[in-house]
């Protein structure tokens, strides 16, 4: 995948106006999963226009045309990552709000395993661990 978010949106017939635009970048320059609070204060730092209420409609346009895709980790706080984004699986440090991401082989086999096991072939699978660092010995 090459296509950036801006690339993809303007691809899906959404209208680009500058402030989707700038909403779009940050989210492109974005590694980790940040929440709406969280791309406001970043878009707002380029465009102090912005609303925290255009974020928050174009975050939900971006998620609807998939574009973007929301993680819950289990603090009732929606956050968003690209939905592009090479599959991966999220471990939460309950401690620090640190977010982890892996891919582990076994566990994909293992889900795809147990899918066909039940009758189905699988399409795609979310997984959240959630844990506190162990003590140092
Ligand atoms: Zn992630």
């Amino acid at each position: 995948m090459s296509d950036t978010i801006i690339d993809r949106c303007v691809a899906k017939g959404l209208r680009m106006t500058d402030q989707r635009r700038t909403i779009a970048a940050v989210l492109e320059e974005s590694d980790d999963h940040p929440d709406v609070d969280e791309l406001y204060a970043r878009a707002s730092a380029r465009d102090p226009h912005i609303s925290l209420a255009t974020v928050y409609r174009t975050v939900k346009l971006f998620e609807e045309s998939g574009i973007l895709e929301k993680v819950d980790f289990g603090d009732g706080r929606a956050r968003y990552e690209d939905a592009e984004r090479e599959h991966h699986d999220h471990l939460i440090d309950l401690k620090t709000g640190d977010v982890i991401e892996f891919v582990d082989p076994e566990i994909e086999a293992l889900q795809e395993k147990i899918a066909a096991k039940l009758g189905y072939r699988l399409t795609g699978h979310k997984m959240e661990l959630y844990g506190v660092p162990l003590k140092k010995r």
